[in-house]
């Protein structure tokens, strides 16, 4: 891994874009038109986007949806690069792509979400790239595995590509959800834990999958310093051939980098430095007590447990459960926590219990079985 991270060049390094924060790069999820391709880079660039992004070839879940325009887009997006001077950047999913775009002037690749979690793709691309020096942005797979994710940067860096960026996405999700794809933040900080080298792109338009949360997703990427955004903009959103709901025009994306707040993360006074880490240490003072206390409180589950076995009462028990769970939501209410939290806080908690207590039953009965064979 540190041979990997050693080998990743920052943004500065990659020498075609500034290390301006965030880097954004914009534009459509699918080519439609040249027009709608001129258009839409005319008006990003006009407000400073530097870097336009358009699917030529679109992977869709099901088939039917409209699959991308094809080769026959690439030339739009030279077209456009040439007239406003921007960067482009297209999805490739195999050799065929690769070669494709690089015949057409794309200055940067990005790999998607489902050619990431698929190794078989990724090695595909990985050997039509070697010998090329070209930035290659790589998609979080659409399932939360952090080492496919890692495995798919490997697979580019060992091609000899050095100019890696990692896009965090969010990930695919059965149910109803706030999200289009959850975003996990986790994932995308222990990718960066692991190679703090590689920068680190935030997809609000696919975490989100609509309009009205593209702000929040976006600032709490630049809160938790993440390097850029790829956000999806079109002319005309509501009639774009894919991905409508979640496009924004490139006014209103102009509308809501002004509203991002970028706050410091480095250089901070000394008098700063301090007052953090004394606020840090109260932290740190909390988490101790918070284990103190759960530490005694499964002293106590243990006892039930011994309990139970020894009267035969089963571990689980329903009304107990939901009578704990609605005691601690109104306690919560009070205290303005939320439902979520509350409801996942101690779903980890019993479910701990439940192992504890489950362990316990265990022990005994295998301590029962040993004295039965004598
Ligand atoms: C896209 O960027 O339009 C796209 C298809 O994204 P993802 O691979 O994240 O689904
Ligand atoms: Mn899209």
């Amino acid at each position: 891994m540190k041979d990997l991270n050693a080998k990743l060049l920052s943004l500065k390094e990659w020498k075609i874009v500034s290390d301006e924060r965030p880097l954004v790069i914009a534009g459509p999820c699918s080519a439609e038109s040249e027009l709608q391709i001129l258009e839409t880079a005319k008006q990003l660039s006009a407000n400073g986007i530097k870097i336009l992004r358009a699917g030529i070839w679109k992977p869709r879940t099901r088939p039917g949806s409209f699959e991308g325009v094809g080769s026959v887009g690439l030339p739009w997006m030279k077209k456009a690069k040439e007239e406003t001077g921007m960067l482009i950047t297209t999805e490739v999913a195999s050799e065929k792509h690769v070669y494709e775009a690089l015949k057409f002037g794309v200055d940067i690749l990005w790999i998607g979400a489902r050619s990431s979690a698929n190794p078989f793709v990724m090695q595909e691309i990985a050997d039509a790239l070697k010998g090329i020096d070209i930035p290659v942005m790589i998609k979080n797979p659409v399932n939360p595995d952090l080492d496919l994710w890692v495995g798919a940067i490997e697979r580019i860096a060992e091609a000899g590509i050095s100019r890696i960026a990692a896009i965090h996405r969010g990930f695919s999700t059965y149910g109803k959800s706030h999200y289009r794809n959850i975003p996990q933040w986790q994932i995308a900080i222990d990718l960066k834990t692991k190679l703090p080298n590689i920068p680190l792109i935030n997809d609000p338009s696919h975490i989100c999958g609509r309009r009205d949360i593209l702000l929040d997703v976006s600032q709490k990427a630049m809160d938790l310093n993440f390097d850029g955004l790829m956000i999806e903009s079109h002319i005309n959103p509501d009639v774009a051939w894919s991905d409508a709901k979640q496009q924004i025009t490139p006014a209103q994306l102009d509308d809501l980098l002004k509203k991002l707040e970028l706050r410091d993360t480095k250089n901070h006074s000394l008098e700063e430095q301090e007052q953090l880490s004394k606020y840090r240490h109260q932290i740190d003072r909390y988490d101790e007590i918070l284990m103190d206390i759960l530490s005694d409180r499964m002293k106590v589950v243990k006892q039930i447990g011994a309990f139970k076995k020894a009267n035969n009462i089963t571990i689980l028990q329903e009304t107990r459960w939901k009578e704990i769970m609605e005691k601690n939501q109104k306690i919560a209410h009070e205290r303005g926590f939320t439902d979520t939290f509350v409801d996942r806080l101690f779903k980890a908690i019993h479910q701990e219990s439940i192992n504890i207590q489950t362990a316990i039953m265990k022990e005994e009965k295998e301590v029962e079985d040993l004295i039965k064979k004598r």
